[in-house]
């Protein structure tokens, strides 16, 4: 573990905050870690008990179930992860999917899933990369296409970190293949949505 106090980017609120990240991780997440890594899947009980210590979406504004605490908090939890050289998927709910809800999501989504994802009962994902599409995102082949007012959205995905257990994935789909990366469209998609299926735990 690295010694962290020579450094300035932290005031002491983030230091505090490093103390409880290795407590709880010591606790929680470091004596399971070989089994997690064997089975591919943090369990969903882990995730409960970095929400209930305060660990999941710490930006996330107190109006929307969050601490509204800055990125720093964010950093610190990802290096004591990089410390463990463990690959669980909390910072891609942390630093990813809870900025896509809080800031383009409408205010009934974001009353939906965001105190979920602060306290762990709710686990997401974003669905970018497909087989045949990765660095080049224009290149994704699944769609999005109008109908009524559902969306039927056909293609897959691969690689998807928290694939296995979200519980809502966030797509990215093309609208309107006519307008390049104007027409590519981010969709939420619940995991019991009709249709949805999930793939192989792939070993990456
Ligand atoms: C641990 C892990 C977690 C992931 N989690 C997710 C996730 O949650 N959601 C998701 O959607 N995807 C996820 N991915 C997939 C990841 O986003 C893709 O692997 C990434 O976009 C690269 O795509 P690719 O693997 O198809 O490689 P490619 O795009 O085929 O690239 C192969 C190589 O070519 C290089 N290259 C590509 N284009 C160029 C260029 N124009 N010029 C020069 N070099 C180039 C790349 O740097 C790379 O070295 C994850 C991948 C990993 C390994």
């Amino acid at each position: 573990m690295l010694a962290t106090s020579y450094r300035t980017a932290y005031n002491e609120d983030h230091e505090a905050f490093r103390d409880t990240v290795r407590r709880v991780f010591a606790e929680h997440l470091t004596p399971h870690m070989d089994e997690h890594e064997a089975n591919g899947i943090v369990p969903r009980d882990v995730w409960k008990k970095m929400g209930d210590a305060g660990m999941l979406c710490m930006t996330v504004r107190e109006e929307n179930g969050g601490l509204g605490l800055d990125f720093g908090f964010n950093c610190v939890l990802t290096e004591e992860l990089s410390y463990l050289g463990s690959s669980a998927g909390f910072t891609l709910q942390n630093d990813i999917t809870a900025n896509y809800f809080e800031r383009l999501g409408t205010p009934e989504q974001r009353a939906k899933y965001l105190p979920g994802m602060v306290s762990g009962d709710i686990i997401t994902a974003i669905a970018m990369t497909e087989p045949g599409a990765g660095s080049d995102l224009q290149g994704i082949r699944t769609t999005a296409r109008k109908d009524g007012n559902h969306l039927v959205i056909n293609g897959s995905k691969t690689y998807i970190t928290n694939g296995q257990n979200a519980d809502c994935v966030i797509v990215v789909a093309k609208t309107d293949p006519e307008k390049g990366a104007k027409g590519i469209s981010l969709v939420l998609v619940d995991a019991d949505t009709p249709g949805f299926e999930r793939g192989r735990n792939l070993d990456k």
